[in-house]
Parts: structure tokens; C-alpha cells; sequence
């Protein structure tokens, strides 16, 4: 069963011992579950906790026993809390505006380790009572009610934690995409025609054929809560709720396959980018339409 302090909560099904959900398009609210209709599915099962919707703030925390996480104490107050075997979530009423403009602002320890997690966009915990991959139980540690967090306690996590800056970048057969907004294109001397191409070819003239405005600040497919989440620049297009950076051709799979964002890696690799790239061509056969340049259409 679900805890009452979930009562408000906005939940996503996942299969019982499982932590992905398969449902598609889960961020989108409509696509996910009241606690009315979470409690009718059949026991036992797991589900997800999504932060965003359901106006929480989650931290996952991966290694209570680090050093660094006792600087964090002042900023984290007694909350319902659950233990996952060997972390835990600290549940937290959420209701500021998200100024990082991310779904999670994650924290690595030296060794790259995953340490910590702040989920307050569309990103979701396992809830309690659900079961681990590896057979361990999900359960209420602290059962109090919810306390509150402000921006401010999390400006604390932040600076005392040092926010983690890689970002997720697509890396597909022919792109290398450096993992910061480049401002000069990657090197294409080594890549071979038509990848070379494709990798020149003018993003613009991808958003044009889509229909799709060079300064558009929202997301063309899975849209933005707050207006701007979008960027075009140096022949790179960025979702920065996502992280991830689209090159021409995998705007171009973005945009042609509607997909999630990092699908649209997916579609680029091993024999999808073969197809992909046929695509590519086959819409895009007017090679005059192909510049060099970042600019304008032609
Ligand atoms: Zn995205």
C-alpha cells in the first residue's frame, strides 16, 4: 500500500521489481496516476513518484554515510523519509519556482559515484513499498508528514555539494558533440561524404522543414512548463531539461520520429543510424540547401 502522505501525489505504474516505467510519454500528466486509481492496481507492485507533478521535492541520496552529506544536515529537515537498501529519499513539499530550469540536479563524489540527487522536475523516486531489481524492499524509515523545502535550503545542498556540470551528449556514428554549448563545430576532417555532409549541413534548414522557428525558446516536441528549455546555437540544438544536444541528424530524428529526446540518440546509432541517415538524404536531397554556415537559410 501507499502511504497516506502520498494522498496528493502524482504516481507512474512500473512493473512489480522493476525501476524503468515503460509507459511512454510518463512526464506528461495526463499520463499518470491519483492515488485513488494507484491503489486499485493489483498488489503488490512498484511505482514511481514523479517529483514535478506532484509538487515534491525528491532527494535521493545514494551514499548516506559520505562524509560530505553531513554538511547538509542544516539544510534538511526531519521529512518522511524512505530507505532503499542503501540510500534514501527524503520526501519534501516543493512549491517555489524551479530556477535551474532541470528536472534533477545531481552530485558525484570524487570518484564520479553518484551521491546525490534533487528531483523536482519530471523525474520520479521508486515509492515505498515497491521492490528492488536486486530484492531489497522499499520502506518508510521516518514516517512523519512531509515537511517543506525552499530554494534557499537547496541553494545550501548546492554550493556545499558543488553541482555536477556534465551534461548527457549525444554521441552517435558521426557526431562528436563536446559535453559543453561549443561554439566552434566539431572536427569533421576524419568523417567521410555524406557524413561530413550531414554534420555541416545547416541545422536551420532542418528546423525549417519541420516548421519549426530558429529562436523558438520551447521544446518541439515534449514542450516546457516554464517557456524555455530550448536553444539553437552553433549549429546545435539543445534540450536543456533533458541535457542532451541534437546535431543536424539527430534533430532530424528527433523531429521526424517525434520521439523522447534520448531516443532520438538511439535512432543514430548501429543500424538505426544507417536508416536514419537514408532519411536524412532522401528528405534533404536538395544539396543546394547545404552551407557550411550557421546562419540564416539560404
Ligand atoms: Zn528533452
Amino acid at each position: 500500500m501507499t502511504p497516506s502522505q502520498l494522498i496528493s501525489a502524482s504516481f507512474i505504474p512500473i512493473a512489480y521489481g522493476e525501476k524503468a516505467c515503460k509507459v511512454s510519454g510518463w512526464q506528461k500528466p495526463e499520463n499518470q496516476l491519483d492515488y485513488a486509481t494507484l491503489t486499485q492496481y493489483s498488489q503488490p507492485t512498484n511505482y514511481g513518484v514523479v517529483a514535478g507533478t506532484s509538487k515534491l521535492c525528491l532527494i535521493d541520496v545514494d551514499k548516506p554515510d559520505h562524509p560530505k552529506l553531513k554538511e547538509l544536515e542544516p539544510y534538511l529537515p526531519e521529512t518522511f523519509t524512505v530507505t532503499t537498501g542503501k540510500g534514501l529519499h527524503y520526501y519534501y513539499s516543493y512549491t517555489e519556482p524551479n530556477k535551474w530550469n532541470k528536472d534533477t540536479l545531481s552530485f558525484r563524489d570524487e570518484n564520479k559515484n553518484e551521491l546525490l540527487g534533487i528531483r523536482i522536475g519530471s523525474s520520479y523516486v521508486i515509492g515505498p513499498n515497491s521492490k528492488h531489481p536486486d530484492g531489497r524492499d522499499y520502506v518508510v524509515s521516518v514516517d512523519v508528514p512531509i515537511a517543506t523545502i525552499t530554494n534557499t535550503q537547496l541553494d545550501g545542498i548546492v554550493e556545499a555539494l558543488g553541482e555536477n556540470k556534465d551534461t548527457k551528449t549525444i554521441t552517435g556514428s558521426v557526431l562528436v558533440v563536446p559535453s559543453v554549448i561549443v561554439t566552434t563545430p566539431a572536427d569533421t576532417s576524419k568523417m567521410d561524404e555524406p557524413d561530413k555532409t550531414i554534420y555541416t549541413y545547416n541545422i536551420y534548414n532542418v528546423l525549417d522543414y519541420f516548421g519549426i522557428s530558429p529562436t523558438a525558446t520551447i521544446h518541439p516536441i515534449h514542450g516546457s512548463t516554464n517557456g524555455n528549455n530550448w536553444t539553437v546555437k552553433d549549429n546545435i540544438a539543445t534540450c536543456w531539461r533533458c541535457n542532451i544536444h541534437f546535431g543536424p541528424l539527430e534533430l532530424f530524428a528527433l523531429l521526424s520520429s517525434k520521439c523522447d529526446c534520448d531516443k532520438a540518440e538511439s535512432h543514430c546509432r548501429g543500424r538505426d543510424y544507417i536508416t536514419t541517415k537514408k532519411m536524412f538524404l532522401s528528405v534533404f536531397a536538395d544539396w543546394s540547401l547545404f552551407t557550411s554556415g550557421s546562419g540564416g537559410r539560404c
